[in-house]
């Protein structure tokens, strides 16, 4: 059972979901990922399952958006997991063009739905992938949180776009785009409509961000081109990544949309790339700095990587 309970101290909610303790351990030889399993279509290409273990779950009480000490509230949302490919031993790195454009396509459909649902404020598209970070799954899968609140980091992020917009008149992320382009030290790859950098303020090493050429907002508003281009930058980029340090980089993808309720033009589509390798042999932990005060110490700089990573397969 899932409840959120109000931090007064940060203003934020936290999400206590104790039964996400008795995740197993995976038997070696079984997946639930895996045609045959029973879990999923015997056939498919790209499938959203639904979380065996749901930090928010359509099932809990009514989020109610009153805080206060010791308040507590219902969990109400959704968790999906998204499954890239039926084949368990594939790396993200490793989909082909046409099957990250499934995965789009999977990504699209389901924010869609979760828009059209009154009770959901945000919808977090995201990746976690690698041993580093926790998974214990080695089947190529994302993840689809369905949020009955607009999360901190979110929040923090379109306030900043919405008022240098009303101070500028300008998007601030066509403003860094520009910018990023006009310098190119930290350009990393590019097509028609999406460039991929290191930015300048990247917190974690090699911190990615692929960003639209065309200033538009949320996945369903690609066009089919711009689809398939992004589909393309993806597999780039995951295939540079693997190949830095020659072996699977341990990294969160988000997918940056914006809320599900009311317009927010000031809002450009991107997604971010934070990996925790910091070099081959180094992990970078979330430690006293990071966790404790909320400022991230870099241990790579930014130009470098980028100059690095322009010169990685696939160039
Ligand atoms: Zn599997
Ligand atoms: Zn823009």
């Amino acid at each position: 059972m899932s409840e959120l309970r109000w931090h007064p101290l940060l203003r934020e909610w936290v999400a206590v979901a104790t039964h996400r303790q008795d995740r197993p351990q995976m038997p070696q030889d079984w997946c639930p990922f895996d045609p045959g399993s029973g879990r999923v279509p015997d056939d498919y290409d790209v499938y959203l399952y639904r979380n065996d273990f749901p930090a928010f779950s359509d099932e809990a009480a009514p989020f109610e958006p009153e805080t206060g000490l010791f308040r507590t509230t219902g969990a109400r949302g959704s968790t999906d997991v998204v499954l890239y490919s039926p084949n368990h031993n594939l790396l993200p790195s490793q989909l082909t063009v046409e099957q990250w454009e499934k995965v789009i396509g999977l990504w699209v459909r389901r924010t869609n739905e979760l828009f059209a649902d009154p009770e959901i404020q945000y919808v977090a598209v995201f990746e976690n992938t690698g041993v580093a970070i926790g998974v214990t799954m080695p089947h190529p899968h994302g993840q689809i949180y369905g949020f009955p609140f607009i999360p901190p980091l979110a929040e923090r992020e379109l306030a900043s776009a919405y008022e240098y917009h009303v101070e500028n008149r300008r998007c601030l992320y066509c403003e860094i785009l520009a910018r990023e382009t006009e310098d190119g030290r930290r350009l990393v790859a590019s097509n028609d409509a999406f460039v991929a950098f290191l930015p300048f303020f990247g917190r974690f090493p090699t911190e990615m961000q692929i960003c639209s050429r065309r200033h538009f907002q949320k996945l369903a508003d690609m066009t089919a081109s711009e689809a398939h281009d992004l589909a393309s930058m993806l597999s780039i980029v995951r295939q540079k990544y693997d190949n830095l340090y020659d072996f699977p980089m341990s990294l969160m993808m988000m997918v940056r949309q914006p809320p599900a309720r009311g317009d927010h033009p000031y809002f450009h589509f991107h997604i971010d790339f934070l990996p925790i390798q910091r070099s081959p042999k180094k992990i970078k932990y979330l430690a006293g700095v990071e966790s404790g005060t909320g400022t991230f110490l870099n241990d790579t700089r930014a130009e470098e990587q980028a100059a690095i990573l322009r010169r990685t397969d696939p160039k």
